[in-house]
Formats: structure tokens, C-alpha cells, sequence
């Protein structure tokens, strides 16, 4: 007999986009919440990571926001709801009448609800702008630009179960799922393996996915470990070589004719694209043995189903979408698409990092993908809301910042730190001081940017209330909350809703409750049109589900792309520098990623003491013979510097990393590695660059 109580109920882990199920209930003490694991939970039958079982530590933190504050003076004061709300609207509705509503910016969150984004972006064009943004612009908007583009959908083509049964070749690059999608690496991944899948890993730093498949054959585990931002080059090696061999051998399967025949165009501008190519000098650029990319190629090509995954270390280039293009390039000519174990497979960021895009919390997309400027697709959206959205996409979250005080008076934002999160944080901090008209958080802690507000509202957090979130292989699924641990906070949408309603009297915004928000969102978003609440059950659905009694689609692309015409979309692409690269001032160059024990600005994983105790502070990697170089020890304190500020950090030296590159992380706010980032963007995804940055480090 059970021994588990019946008031916990099934939710899904807050943090990353593997979207593990766990479970919830009440501690002894008053507001104290309880994790248990869910032991057959769709996606990880029980497992967590060590977030993830930390996961409620954050819930009634003694941090939590209590109570609706207005700066006076440059002090909070405590107010009431009404009068906070009242100053909101006050000032919304005097920056649209000075300066129009593309005064204002939007900021959704991959941290929130699939229901709360969606009224977010309802919010922000019913105000009469396309200024909406979420953090997904920094983590995979290149990737959603090129897999939009050239399949058909800005989204994971599989899903990780088929890929676990399938897949022959799991080819990693710039994605490190052993740190940051925890489950995904040791349930999925892992079982790919113990079958027989071979792994090829390509990334600038040896890390956990590197030590954690305990392969005793070398050659079915390879880490390329390339220099960063040459990703273009290793892979047009790989082309290139699947080309040659092709040619040499045109049965042997290296090329899949009938399926670029068939299923795609582009393939004579790869062709020649890379006529002329020189695989030795690419090699050398890499840093990578020639022969092992070529052994990549073949065990790539040769493979029955191979399957990439694709992360931010492709996706935060200004080359970004050409990164993931190339990706797309070597899945379409070897046939790698449209069954179980292959495909194009962004691992995406936060728990509901692609939820956030499905539901239009993006300046160039209503909810589904559907263009802004599309008339027909616009008209249809507008039936249903009853107002006139702008036909002009409006600005992306960096462009929001960077307009700030030019052209952007106010900002709304909800459960996102830009002071942190963005590139150039110290310019960025600077704006949000001294230019920035009227700013309101909607968070549950104090954090770097809510300190810097006119107007903080206290939320709930994810362990309060219920919703849906879709994870990182499309599988929207419910999110179910407790109670509430403090009487006057209020649920995201609860606001929302409450800020519409003052702001408008049309009715738009008087919802009942997130099930009533997600059956206007399943109305509007055709990927999500056949979802109910009561479909979606305990296992989630994947989208498309079209019609009611679909059970969507676990792999997409059987038949054809979801492009005009069909066809997946080949285009040869050619290596571009980072736009700031090593020089005599600044000689290293900077890359970053996230740790396993922490989540992007660290905000909750911060606050977790489980997590800080295993990371309590920023460090820096950086290789023995730089070392040597620069006088540093293993456990220095360094100052680490780029152009744009400077941190102080501890060394770790380890040949994990390359000579000549320094690694860091953005979690912590007194050493945060996006002081030093740069926010040049990728043109087309205005994503920006913060893989890639020209850097020095000195000993203290
Ligand atoms: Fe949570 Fe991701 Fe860990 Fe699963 S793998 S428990 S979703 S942080």
C-alpha cells in the first residue's frame, strides 16, 4: 500500500526544457513545500537531477516578494495592490500618449506559463505594439529562425524517447546535456548508448557529456573540441567529405539521393558553395585533426538513423542561423529527417523556453508561428480577440533595450532579468538607470533589474498555481500548483488579467483562470488547436495536435516539410569570424555556458542551498599553458577583462579548455560573465553573440 499522501500533487520541474515530471505537497511547517518524486512521470520516470530535487527549496524562501512595492524617492515602499496597479496603468497610458505604444516593451518569460505569455503578448497588442519579447531571443532564436525557415517549424524535429530507441549516432555540438539537460543525458542519451549509438561531441571544452558515457571503444565516442566559432568550417569538412566519398563511391550510401531528390532543393548551391572548400586549412582552423572529422563524416553518413543536437554553443553567434543552417545541410543530404532517431534537435533552455514562442510572445509572430505581417493569418487572430493587431514586427528584446531612451520610454517585465541575462550588462544596467522612464517587474524575488523598478508586483511561483508549459521536445504539459504561501501575492496571469481590464474595458482580458486563457490560446494557435486541459492529462501532448483526439506528433516531417512548398531547404553557408576576435590588448577569447547546480541569472538556483552550496561563486578555466603565461596558480583570484568591464573571478586551471580560451558562467550576480559579453547580434534572429568575445586575465 502507498505510503505517499494523497494532497501532493503531479507537476512538472520549474527549471530546464527537459520538462521532468515531479511531484508537490505541503511540508509540516505553515507555507513549507515538500518535493517526491513522480515515479512514472511521462518523461523521466522519476529521475530528477539535482536541480530538480531542489526544486521547492525556493518556494518559501525567506527572499520571497510579500507585498506590492513603489519606489518613492529612490526607496521602495510598501503599497497596495490597487495603488500599485493604478500607477502601472498611469504611467502605460501616459507613455503611449507622449510617445505611441511602440513606446513600451514587453517582456515575457521561458520561466512562466504557456497561458501567462500568451496574455502578455495579448496584452502588449492590444496596447497597439508588436514589442514583445522573451528570453528565448538569447538562448535559440537563430536555431527557431533556421529550422523555421528551411523545415517548416521553429522547434525540435523528434522527440528524445524515439530518438532513445533509434538513433545509431547522437551528434552533440555546442550542446552540453550532461550539465544542462541532466535527464535528457543520463535517461535518453544514455540508452542510445548502452544499445550501441555511437556519440560524437563537438565543443570547445570537455565537460560532463564528455565523461559521461563510459565507452571503452574510442572511436564510438569522439570529441572534436574545436576553437570557438568555428563550427561553419568543421562541418563544411564534414560536407565535403561526405561529397568526395560520394563521388568515389556513389552506392555506397553516403549521399541520400532520393530524399534530396525528392524531399529538398539548395543541394547544386552547397555543391557550390564548397567547391573550392580546403578541408586541410578548415582542419587547422578548428584545431581539429582532419582525420577525425572525416571519421565523424563517415560515422555520421553511414549511420541507419543519426540524430543531431544542436545548443547555445551554435545558436549564440552573430553566424548563429548559418550554424544551424549547416546542421539542416547535413541532416537533408543524408536523409536524416522525417522518421524516429534522426533530425534537427535544438535542447532548449528553460521549462518552457519553447512554449514561449508556440504562444506569440515574439515581436514577429502571433501564437503559432503565424507572421505578424501576414494579413490572412492576422485577420484570423483578430476575429477571435475583437481588436486590430499592428501589421509591423516590432523591436527584439536586445533592440528593445539598446532603443531605450531613444524610442522606448517603459518596459514591462515579467520574470526575466535583463540586467543580468543580456550582453554588455554594464551599458545595459546604465540604460535601465539613467533612461529608462517608467519599469515594472513582475517577479518572485528582488532581483538585479526589479531592484531598478518604479513598480514591483510579487508573484507566485510555479509550486502555486497551475498551467501549462510544452518542453523541449514539444510535449506541452500541466503544471499544477499547492496554495499559495503568501496571502498577497498574485498569480502572473491573475495580473495580467487585472492590468488589461484597467487598461482596457473591452473585455479581453476577463478570463477565469488558466484553463479558460488556453482555450482562447488552442482557438488562435492552430499547433495546439485539437489540446484541452483535459487531454493533455498526466502525459501531455506533443504539437501539432490539429484536431481535438489528435495525439500528436512525436517526430515530425514523414512525409513532407511544412514549408510552401514542401521541400526541406539546402544552403551551403561559409565561415564567419566572431565579430570581435583575440588581439595584443585583449588576447583570449571568451566563451561561456551554464552549470548543472544553476539556472541562467540564478535567481532560484541562488537561493537554493543545495545548489549554492555546490557552486558558491563564478570561476574561470583556463589552460595550463595560459596559465604559465600569465602567472596564475589553480585557485587564484583573477580579473577577468573584455572591452566592456571586468570581473573578479577564481582560476581553474584544467586542460578541459583550449589554449588561448577562457570559460566562465552568467549565474552569479558579483562575477557575472555578461558584464564582459558582447551584444553585437546575429542580423537576421537578433540573437546575440555570447559565445565569442576578445578577453584578458590577470593575476590579483
Ligand atoms: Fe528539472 Fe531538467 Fe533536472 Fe529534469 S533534467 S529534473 S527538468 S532540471
Amino acid at each position: 500500500m502507498s505510503s505517499e499522501p494523497d494532497d501532493a500533487v503531479k507537476t512538472i520541474c520549474p527549471y530546464c526544457g527537459v520538462g521532468c515530471g515531479i511531484r508537490v505537497r505541503e511540508g509540516d511547517d505553515p507555507g513549507d513545500m515538500r518535493f517526491m518524486p513522480w515515479g512514472d512521470a511521462p518523461v523521466n520516470e522519476g529521475s530528477v537531477c539535482i536541480k530538480g530535487g531542489a526544486a521547492t527549496q525556493v518556494v518559501d524562501h525567506e527572499d520571497r516578494l510579500t507585498e506590492p512595492l513603489i519606489k518613492e524617492d529612490g526607496e521602495f515602499r510598501e503599497a497596495t495592490w490597487d495603488e500599485a496597479l493604478t500607477r502601472v496603468v498611469d504611467e502605460m497610458e501616459q507613455i503611449r500618449e507622449v510617445h505611441g505604444p511602440d513606446g513600451m516593451g514587453f517582456f515575457g518569460s521561458s520561466k512562466t506559463f504557456n497561458e501567462e505569455n500568451y496574455l502578455i503578448q495579448k496584452l502588449a497588442r492590444r496596447y497597439g505594439t508588436n514589442q514583445v519579447d522573451n528570453c528565448t531571443r538569447m538562448c535559440h532564436a537563430s536555431t527557431v529562425w533556421a529550422l523555421r525557415t528551411s523545415l517548416g517549424m521553429g522547434a525540435m524535429t523528434n522527440s528524445m524517447a524515439d530518438l532513445e530507441e533509434a538513433a545509431d549516432v547522437l551528434w552533440i555540438q555546442g550542446a552540453n546535456p550532461g550539465e544542462q539537460h541532466p535527464i535528457a543525458n543520463s535517461q535518453y542519451f544514455r540508452q542510445a548508448v548502452l544499445e550501441g549509438a555511437t556519440v560524437i561531441q563537438v565543443d570547445p571544452h570537455a565537460n560532463k557529456t564528455t565523461r559521461s558515457f563510459d565507452i571503452e571503444e574510442t572511436d564510438r565516442h569522439m570529441h572534436l573540441q574545436l576553437n570557438p566559432g568555428t563550427d561553419i568550417p568543421l562541418l563544411n569538412v564534414v560536407l565535403k567529405t561526405i561529397l568526395e566519398r560520394h563521388e568515389a563511391e556513389p552506392d555506397a550510401g553516403w549521399i541520400d539521393e532520393s530524399f534530396v531528390d525528392e524531399r529538398a532543393k539548395g543541394f547544386d548551391h552547397l555543391k557550390e558553395t564548397l567547391a573550392d572548400f580546403d578541408k586541410e586549412a578548415a582542419a587547422e582552423e578548428c584545431g581539429v585533426p582532419l582525420e577525425d572529422i572525416e571519421l565523424a563524416a563517415e560515422k555520421y553518413a553511414m549511420a541507419n538513423n543519426a540524430a543531431i543536437f544542436t545548443g547555445m554553443g551554435m545558436s549564440q553567434h552573430t553566424c548563429g542561423v548559418d550554424n544551424v543552417q549547416n546542421e539542416i545541410n547535413l541532416a537533408l543530404v543524408t536523409g536524416n529527417l522525417g522518421r524516429p532517431g534522426t533530425g534537427v534537435n535544438p535542447l532548449r533552455g528553460q521549462n518552457n523556453v519553447q512554449g514561449t514562442c508556440d504562444v506569440g510572445a515574439m515581436p514577429n509572430v502571433l501564437p503559432g508561428y503565424q507572421l505578424v505581417d501576414d494579413d490572412e493569418a492576422r485577420e484570423s487572430v483578430e476575429e477571435v480577440w475583437g481588436f486590430e493587431i499592428p501589421a509591423e514586427p516590432g523591436l527584439t528584446n536586445v533592440e528593445i533595450s539598446h532603443a531605450i531612451g531613444d524610442t522606448v520610454h517603459g518596459l514591462y517585465v515579467m520574470g526575466e532579468n535583463p540586467i543580468m541575462s543580456e550582453p554588455d550588462g554594464n551599458e545595459t544596467e546604465k540604460r535601465f538607470r539613467e533612461d529608462l522612464g517608467f519599469l515594472v517587474v513582475q517577479d518572485i524575488f528582488m532581483t538585479e533589474t526589479a531592484e531598478l523598478a518604479d513598480v514591483v508586483l510579487p508573484a507566485t511561483t510555479w509550486a502555486e498555481r497551475g498551467g501549462t508549459v510544452t518542453n523541449t521536445d514539444r510535449r506541452v504539459q500541466r503544471m499544477r500548483g499547492v496554495h499559495k504561501v503568501h496571502e498577497n501575492t498574485r498569480h502572473d496571469l491573475d495580473i495580467l488579467c487585472e492590468v488589461g481590464t484597467r487598461l482596457f474595458d473591452g473585455g479581453e482580458f476577463d478570463f477565469d483562470g488558466p484553463e479558460d486563457v488556453f482555450e482562447e490560446l488552442r482557438e488562435v494557435c492552430p499547433i495546439m488547436h485539437g489540446m484541452t486541459y483535459d487531454a493533455l492529462g498526466e502525459t501531455g501532448i506533443h504539437w501539432p495536435c490539429y484536431e481535438e483526439g489528435d495525439e500528436g506528433d512525436s517526430y515530425l516531417y514523414e512525409s513532407e516539410f511544412e514549408t510552401d512548398d514542401g521541400l526541406g531547404r539546402i544552403e551551403g553557408v561559409v565561415h564567419q569570424d566572431p565579430k570581435e576576435t583575440p588581439d595584443e590588448e585583449y588576447p583570449l577569447v571568451l566563451t561561456t555556458a551554464r552549470l548543472e547546480e544553476h539556472y541562467n541569472t540564478g535567481t532560484m538556483s541562488r537561493r537554493s542551498p543545495t545548489l549554492s552550496r555546490q557552486h558558491p561563486e563564478n570561476f574561470v578555466d583556463v589552460h595550463p599553458a595560459d596559465a604559465e603565461r600569465y602567472g596564475i596558480e589553480d585557485g587564484d583570484d583573477v580579473t577577468l577583462r573584455s572591452r566592456r568591464g571586468e570581473i573578479r573571478v577564481r582560476a581553474d586551471v584544467t586542460e578541459d579548455i583550449k589554449e588561448g580560451v577562457v570559460w566562465t558562467t552568467p549565474h552569479f550576480a558579483a562575477a557575472s560573465a555578461n558584464r564582459l559579453t558582447n551584444d553585437v547580434l546575429d542580423e537576421r534572429a537578433k540573437i546575440p553573440e555570447y559565445k565569442a568575445a576578445a578577453a584578458e586575465i590577470e593575476v590579483d
